[in-house]
């Protein structure tokens, strides 16, 4: 009879608590023994050498095995049995982290990329296992003519993923972020208890899960709002000479609420130089075209391209600058970025001045400076950590470096966190999916007036200290 899978995972988790390290770190031992599933827990070299690796391709943290859980219940049999064992765990969604904070060091990464099931869709929700991607989310939604109302610039990222450290995207500005459009979490703590948690059950588990860094749970199912799905959308590319006349009217068109996504950047120009570049969507339904006379009234810009997509085509554009990466292999080359948010007080003044500091080099040729304005009144995340006024500027060093060179990756992850004090001092905030290396008192720091309610989640949830070492946090 070929047992199972639940059959092999209890064989595995309680004979592998019994061999322990002749278990794993043995040689095989063979086909008839109870050593667990190779899907449940494979510690081969391939599978370790995998999760050993993220897109930042900086960092390597070699774990002793990898597990793929298909259920809520094997992540909790899992984490129960690592505990026991002393073993650190990591979840990992598609390993698009850039410092190893997916990885786990002699312990146990928890690949969920067998828990993709899309469960429900309502007309205001979907029901989706966290390792899905925010592809498969949006294919599935709008099916349905339905879509989540903040998707990440990249749909190649898992739910989970993202929901661990906020998730910010074109429409942030009109829905916060996608941490603040969940409505309900199914977790497993680090104790390995399943739980719902929402804002009125456990809602202070809720709090400390969204953006929360993984620290107290693995988040296995989401329920996120969804909106109405628009037909089209029209996005523009506008052209500046100069940050301040960017700035000016990237303001402009904020206050006035006059496009449904606005971002923009700073890109070398190829010859030393930068361009000053305004992005920004308006939504459409069927032949009604959006009024640009209003759209640009007062600008100054000098307007470069415009794209007239469906909404799926448009949210999945990043996808032809993936293939690109991928064919021409910078993908995979190191990619130390540094993702922050400036007050807007102060945003020109210093990304003026940390610009001012950096040539092409240091972005690649197709790497850029995400640089917009958004309000923050409708972010409310607790762990999401932003400036506190009422706009901000994600201001985030995307390199993608035309070659792989370990020691240039090393001197820009230093010169991220110079760059990063600089910031801080300024009064603006990390966002935590940077290459740099940050201290438990750096992380304190960083959490401030919310440190509590995380260090308290982690030692009511997590009290043996297993989950989600790649951050460092306590
Ligand atoms: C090309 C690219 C584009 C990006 N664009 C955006 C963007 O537009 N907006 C934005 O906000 N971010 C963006 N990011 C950053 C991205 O959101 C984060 O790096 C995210 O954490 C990656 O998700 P992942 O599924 O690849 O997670 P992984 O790299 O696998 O994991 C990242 C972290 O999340 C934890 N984690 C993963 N799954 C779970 C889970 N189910 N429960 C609890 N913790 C979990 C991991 O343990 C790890 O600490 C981008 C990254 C890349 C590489």
């Amino acid at each position: 009879m070929t047992p199972d899978r639940r059959t092999l995972l209890h064989a595995g988790v309680s004979v592998t608590a019994t061999l322990a390290s002749a278990s794993f770190a043995g040689p095989p031992t063979g086909a008839g023994d109870l050593r667990p599933s190779k899907v449940l827990l494979a510690d081969d070299a391939e599978s370790c050498a995998a999760a050993a690796r993220d897109f930042g391709q900086i960092i390597s943290r070699r774990p002793r095995a990898v597990c793929k859980p298909a259920t809520s219940g094997e992540v909790a049999e899992i984490l129960r049995w690592a505990r026991q064992q002393g073993l650190k765990v990591a979840a990992r969604g598609q390993g698009h982290a850039t410092y190893g904070r997916a990885m786990a060091e002699d312990g146990i990464v928890l690949d969920l990329g067998a828990l993709t099931t899309i469960h429900r869709i309502e007309p205001d929700r979907v029901v989706v296992d966290a390792g899905a991607t925010w592809h498969t989310v949006l294919d599935a939604t709008l099916a349905r003519g339905l879509a989540p109302p903040v998707l990440t610039n990249y749909l190649g990222l898992s739910v989970g993923g993202t929901l661990a450290v906020g998730g910010i995207g074109g429409s942030s500005s009109r829905h916060g972020l996608q941490s603040d459009q969940v409505l309900e979490l199914d977790i497993v703590t680090g104790e390995g208890v399943e739980l719902t948690c929402s804002p009125t059950s456990y809602a202070e588990l809720f709090d400390a899960v969204r953006a929360g860094l993984a620290q107290c749970a693995i988040i296995t199912r989401a329920t996120l709002a969804l909106m109405r799905a628009p037909e089209r959308v029209r996005r523009y590319l506008l052209s500046y000479p100069d940050l301040a006349s960017l700035s000016a009217d990237q303001r402009r068109v904020l206050a006035e609420s006059r496009f449904d996504q606005l971002q923009g950047a700073v890109v070398p120009d190829g010859t030393g130089g930068w361009r000053y570049q305004l992005e920004a969507g308006v939504f459409y339904d069927g032949s009604t075209l959006p009024d640009e006379k209003v759209l640009f009234a007062g600008l100054t810009d000098k307007r470069e391209t415009v794209s007239d997509l469906t909404f799926g085509d448009d949210a999945n554009a990043f996808a032809k600058l993936e293939k690109l990466l991928r064919s021409n292999g910078q993908w995979f080359n190191p990619h130390p970025w540094l993702l922050t948010y400036l007050p807007g007080s102060n945003a020109l003044e210093i990304a003026s001045e940390v610009i001012a500091g950096l040539n092409g080099d240091d972005l690649g040729p197709l790497g850029r400076i995400t640089y917009y304005p958004m309000f923050t009144d409708r972010c409310r995340t607790p762990l999401l950590r932003l400036p506190d006024e009422r706009i901000v500027f994600p201001f985030n060093l995307i390199r993608i470096p035309a070659v792989a060179d370990k020691a240039n990756a090393e001197r820009q992850v230093a010169q991220n966190r110079a760059i990063y004090d600089r910031i801080r001092a300024a009064g603006g905030m990390l966002y935590p999916v940077s290459a740099l290396a940050m201290s438990s008192q750096d992380w304190a720091d960083h959490f401030g007036p919310r440190w509590p309610l995380l260090r308290e989640a982690r030692r009511r949830h997590d009290p043996g200290g297993i989950l989600t070492p790649g951050y460092d946090l306590f």
